[in-house]
């Protein structure tokens, strides 16, 4: 027993260690006016190079442990969203960048806008700003590796079930 749960520890902490020096990460823009996906760009290269950390863009979510995500939540875009990150492995980490993805930010209220990121599925980590800087952005990053490395719990361990969100009924008429 007891050598098994050395094992169990020992294994813990490579995936840990895989985990904070391989976050390979996906992009999703749920309704931004694309100011933010430009700094989310700008920080891809090599000028910022996140990859010192082992940042790596992904194209699929069935190979991305964290989502970073940009804009206010659109009503067009929340099933999308939804799907994307239900197709992520476990575990897997938010990052919600600007502050229409914290709040809605400018197009808060307005008849498609459901509100930010969080009012559809659990963030880990916020960056505000309109946009952040590429500084800020990684500066995020650099938050959510070292909660990874002190052992940090994804927030969709903490809260398993997607909030649901009533959508606004729109009178066309
Ligand atoms: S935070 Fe600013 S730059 Fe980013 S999507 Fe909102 S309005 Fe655009």
């Amino acid at each position: 027993m007891a050598l098994n749960t050395t094992w169990q520890g020992v294994l813990e902490q490579l995936k840990t260690w895989a985990r904070v020096n391989s976050p390979w990460a996906i992009h999703f823009n749920s309704g931004s006016c694309n100011g933010c996906d430009i700094e989310i760009l700008a920080t891809l290269t090599p000028r910022y190079d996140v990859e010192r950390f082992g940042l790596k863009l992904q194209g699929s979510p069935r190979h991305a442990d964290v989502l970073i995500c940009t804009g206010p939540v659109t009503r067009q875009a929340r099933d999308r969203l939804i799907r994307i990150y239900e197709q992520m492995p476990e575990p897997k980490f938010v990052i919600a960048v600007g502050s229409c993805a914290l709040s809605g930010g400018a197009f808060q209220g307005c008849y498609n806008i459901l509100g930010g990121i969080d009012q559809v599925i659990p963030v880990d980590v916020y960056v505000p700003g309109c946009p952040p800087r590429p500084e800020a952005i990684i500066d995020g990053v650099v938050k959510l590796l070292e909660q990874l490395k002190a052992g940090y719990q994804p927030a969709a361990q903490r809260s398993r079930t997607l909030r649901p969100v009533p959508v606004p009924a729109v009178d066309l008429g």
